[in-house]
């Protein structure tokens, strides 16, 4: 089918190339020229594991290719798929003004019948919303369908063709199998339902989430309070089928583009639906208490942190992206430099981005021990492969006090121990 995908941000562009990939002719549009120029050289404006090799390999098969004229996109277009950003606003609603604006876009140039597929997560009703504006500005006929995504930044491609289910929200049983049928090559299971609850559902799912994540930091902390270790008390509650393994990792809380807005935007929607949605409030509270954690614990050992030197290893909100919003080493290097530390940062890939939000008297690192080498000590803040291998050893030759404070729980009790290390990290006996 020909489809046309508006936004490539990290779900339209892996949603574009991964459409490209099952066989179907994409035109991706996005009114950031210099994004739009590099994607036409064939080079990938994010980094996401397995893109840029797909990407080129479907440029080249004529499969896929990128404007910014969305009229361009749009002709003969059988789905066109809305990937927009929502962010959130001062008040914690989410922001429609891009998805407005595409509507608009799709209103003005739209010749034939399409299905207007809806991929960005938006707030319950808001595809209804799509629906009417649209059609106030042109007598075309079109079909609106809700696609929400669940990919992961980090695995977008892998959990493009590995999700768990393809969630197809529709009032209208021919579009819906429109979007069923583009979607059939993943060979994915398919969930079809009412548009208000495909909304529902993405909202409920990362809310739930978060949830878990938040629990789990609870946990911690009463671990830490009462001696047991938060690892084998998750490991022992994952066992159970009903509760599951999976997020059950404490830490330093959730960041990133999703949960934080996602949650933020569920309390609002609750709220104007006459609801006080108070367990999503304290789970929102928790993990930003969370995110502090590692100055708090600094603090606890060291009084006060003026003059001290301190590495953060690892700036993305995960690991295996360049994704800074939302992360946790951005509320962690504003809270050091207000105490007074010196902060050296360093990350294998988001440095660049790091550079747009991190405060100006960050220092960066060509690697981690760089970063570590004369420190005072070091936070542990995202757990990229290349800093949980991290030698428990170069710890103590190259920090002026071998001190940890791990984020991620990346290092065995044990081996910190048997290397000299002073260990601090979530929900597990401190090696003091
Ligand atoms: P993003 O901010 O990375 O990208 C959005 C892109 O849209 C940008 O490149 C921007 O230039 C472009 N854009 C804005 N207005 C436009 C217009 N009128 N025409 C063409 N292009 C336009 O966003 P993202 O992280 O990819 O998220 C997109 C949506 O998907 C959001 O609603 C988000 O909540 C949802 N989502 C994101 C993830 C994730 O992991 N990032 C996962 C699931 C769902």
């Amino acid at each position: 089918m020909k489809i046309a995908v508006v936004g490539t941000g990290y779900v339209g562009l892996v949603t574009g190339v991964s459409l490209s990939e099952i066989g179907h002719t994409v035109m991706c549009v996005d009114v950031d020229e210099s994004k739009v120029a590099r994607m036409q050289a064939g080079v990938s404006p994010i980094y996401e594991p397995g893109l840029s090799e797909m990407m080129e390999s479907n440029i080249e098969a004529g499969r896929l290719s990128f404007t910014t004229e969305h009229r361009d996109a749009f002709v003969d277009a059988d789905a066109i798929y809305i990937a927009v950003g929502t962010p959130q606003k001062e008040d914690g609603t989410a922001d429609l003004r891009f998805i407005e604006s595409v509507a608009g876009n799709i209103a003005e140039h739209l010749t034939g019948y399409a299905v207007v597929v809806t991929k960005s997560t938006v707030p319950v009703g808001t595809n209804d919303y799509i629906q009417s504006y649209i059609a106030k500005y042109t007598d075309v006929s079109f079909d609106v369908v809700s696609n929400p995504e669940f990919l992961r930044e980090g695995s977008a491609v892998y959990d493009t063709f590995n999700g768990d289910r393809v969630v197809i929200g529709s009032d209208r049983a021919e579009a819906a199998s429109v979007v069923e049928k583009i979607n059939r090559p993943f060979g994915l299971p398919v969930f079809k339902t009412d548009i208000r609850s495909a909304e529902m559902i993405k909202y409920a799912s990362n809310a739930f989430l978060a949830t878990k994540i938040s629990f789990v930091n609870e946990v911690a902390t009463l671990c830490e309070k009462l001696g047991a270790n938060v690892e084998d008390v998750a490991k022992g509650m994952g066992q159970d089928k009903r509760i599951g393994k999976k997020f059950l990792n404490a830490g330093i809380g959730y960041g990133g583009s999703c949960f934080p807005k996602d949650t933020s935007a569920l309390v609002q929607i609750s709220g104007e639906a006459g609801h006080d949605f108070t367990l999503l409030k304290a789970v929102m509270e928790v993990n930003e208490r969370q995110q502090r954690l590692l100055v708090e614990k600094a603090k606890e050992r060291f009084g006060s942190l003026r003059g001290m030197t301190i590495a953060i290893l690892g700036l993305s909100f995960k690991a295996n992206t360049d994704d800074m919003r939302e992360a946790a080493s951005v509320v962690l290097a504003e809270e050091l430099v207000l105490a007074g530390a010196h902060v050296v940062a360093y990350d294998p890939i988001a440095i660049e981005n790091a550079k747009q939000v991190l405060p100006e008297a960050v220092d960066y690192a060509g690697s981690t021990e760089a970063a570590l080498d004369g420190a005072d000590a070091t936070f542990v803040v995202t757990d990229w492969d290349e800093i949980k291998e991290l030698d428990t050893g170069t710890f103590k030759e190259r920090l002026t006090k071998p001190v940890v404070f791990d984020g991620r729980n990346c290092f065995d009790l044990d081996d910190m121990r048997e290397a000299g290390v002073e260990y601090y990290s979530v929900g597990r006996p401190g090696i003091g």
